[in-house]
């Protein structure tokens, strides 16, 4: 199971992998669109450190708390394209797991379709239109297939992270169709997407901090 503390931890983590990452993650997004990207997901998580460092113990037990909690912190902190369609992935989670201080495989995968359902509701992009949708879609899928296989969450997350990871790879290919990238046509390809390497960095760091 995956328990609160587990996602808390997760959380806090993602506010030092994302201030390490950023200066990567905004000369992927400059390539293509306007070199934010790495800058807005560092503030936001170290919003959501500074938001989960003060809340109350009782939040902690509760992971559908904790994970609104992120959602509305990132989707009120970070501008541009990125605050909603982030934010909307941990509300998700937020509803999904609302009441919960554990999670297993199932409910894991529950989750992760429906935190991609809802950022296709509002961003409208498909698989393969070079967003954080194409790292999102093929982690779903992982956990969806861990469930299945009766694996653990530590093995469905880890799955679901290398899953992620070559879905971000594979947009280098892909000429971008959403977002301020498009406006690139094909000079888009050959760099990979910022948003869907974001997306892998979230889904490792969630792995790492679950135990077997
Ligand atoms: P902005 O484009 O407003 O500068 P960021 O640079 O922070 O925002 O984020 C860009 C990332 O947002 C892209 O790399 C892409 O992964 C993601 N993105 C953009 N538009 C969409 C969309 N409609 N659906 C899903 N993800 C999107
Ligand atoms: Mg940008």
């Amino acid at each position: 199971m995956v328990r609160a503390e587990d996602f808390r931890q997760a959380f806090l983590k993602m506010s030092e992998v994302f201030e390490e990452q950023k200066e990567y993650l905004s000369e992927l997004d400059a390539a293509m669109g306007d070199g934010d990207h790495g800058l807005s997901m560092a503030r936001g998580f170290k919003a959501v450190a500074e938001r989960l460092a003060a809340a109350p113990a009782s939040s902690e037990t509760d992971i559908g708390a904790l994970c609104t909690t992120v959602g509305t912190v990132l989707a009120g902190s970070i501008g541009g394209a990125t605050g909603p369609i982030f934010g909307t992935l941990f509300l998700r989670w937020g509803s999904h797991a609302k009441g919960k201080a554990a999670v297993g495989t199932a409910e894991l995968a529950q989750m992760f379709d429906a935190a991609l359902q809802g950022v296709q509701t509002i961003g409208k992009a498909q698989p393969g239109d070079k967003t954080m949708v194409d790292a999102l879609a093929p982690a779903a899928q992982a956990v969806r297939a861990a469930a299945l296989e009766g694996l653990s969450p530590r093995e469905a997350l880890i799955r679901a992270a290398e899953a992620a990871r070559r879905g971000a790879e594979a947009t280098k290919s892909m000429q971008a169709a959403k977002g301020r990238a498009r406006y690139q046509g094909e000079k888009s390809i050959g760099h990979m997407d910022a948003g869907a390497m974001s997306l892998t960095l979230i889904v490792e760091t969630l792995s790492q901090a679950v135990a077997d």
